[in-house]
């Protein structure tokens, strides 16, 4: 009897031990904050680290003012008519695409990469509850867009811009925060804007509507680099008709254009946690 109690004691006592020690153990564990899973998928997804001078308006260096006009949510059939315009006026742009397999759509992506602008990355499926459900979630849908515009252009794209901005209200603060985390560290930039033409309400603008959203939009910032947003879509047949006039009003104004590259300084709503 003595003897049964005397084990089951120490029992008691080795097994109490072994909680407490497991215990400490995912505490220390938790506390040393190790890396999260979706840190290893897509070992491939990465860009190469070079140096990351972001040239930009710095305020102790004189710079010409740099505008970037960028379209959102190409390749579309209005796309053929922008590079037309683009090429016409000799300035380069940056296109943040989705996926679009059409073949139409497959040879206008060729054909932006071949006339020299730069191509970034917005998402595949363009889907704001599925993409930013999760950062395994938007890896994924970014993965795809990366492979399918490097399977068309034989580029790797290295700039990015996120639907709704890094500031969109669909995704969680917390998921945005590490969404925005983790692509950093992968190397990727992010693009926001900070003028903004409206053409993606609900019907179409004139291009004289359109040129009046763009120069109050700008209104109070014309001293410093600009990044422009409008809208590639087939519905929204009048954007390459205010170019011309968003062009010769901004070089008036001693604005250069020119196209995104990862060197050049980002405009983020909300700055990525190191
Ligand atoms: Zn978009």
């Amino acid at each position: 009897m003595y003897r049964t109690i005397r084990i089951s004691r120490r029992l008691f006592v080795t097994t109490a031990a072994v909680f407490v020690l497991s215990l400490l153990l995912s505490f220390v564990s938790a506390s040393i904050r190790l890396p999260k899973g979706y840190t290893r998928l897509y070992p491939g997804l990465y860009v190469s680290a070079e140096e990351d001078e972001k040239q930009g308006d710095t305020p102790d260096t004189v710079q010409i003012k740099k505008a970037y006009l960028t379209f959102d949510d190409g390749p579309s059939g209005v796309t053929p008519r922008i590079l037309d315009v683009l090429d016409e006026l000799g300035v380069k742009a940056t296109f943040f695409v989705i996926g679009r397999n059409s073949e139409a759509d497959v040879e206008t992506l060729r054909r932006i990469h071949e006339e020299g602008h730069t191509i970034g990355l917005h998402s595949y499926s363009h889907e704001y509850q599925k993409i930013y459900h999760s950062v395994e979630d938007y890896l994924a849908d970014f993965h795809a867009l990366e492979q399918w515009v490097f399977e068309i252009t034989g580029e790797r794209a290295e700039i990015f811009r996120f639907p709704g901005g890094s500031n969109n209200s669909t995704a969680k603060k917390s998921v945005m925060t590490a969404i925005a985390a983790e692509m950093t560290r992968r190397g990727y930039t992010y693009y926001d804007w900070n003028v903004i033409a409206h053409d993606d309400k609900k019907a179409a603008y004139s291009p004289e509507v359109l040129f009046q959203n763009v120069k109050a939009s700008a209104k109070g910032k014309l001293d410093r680099d600009l990044i422009l947003l409008f809208h590639d879509n087939a519905t929204r047949k009048t954007t390459p008709d205010v170019l011309p006039q968003v062009v010769e009003y901004f070089r008036e104004n001693g604005y250069e254009f020119d196209q995104i590259t990862s060197d050049t300084r980002p405009i983020q709503f909300q700055k990525p946690k190191k």
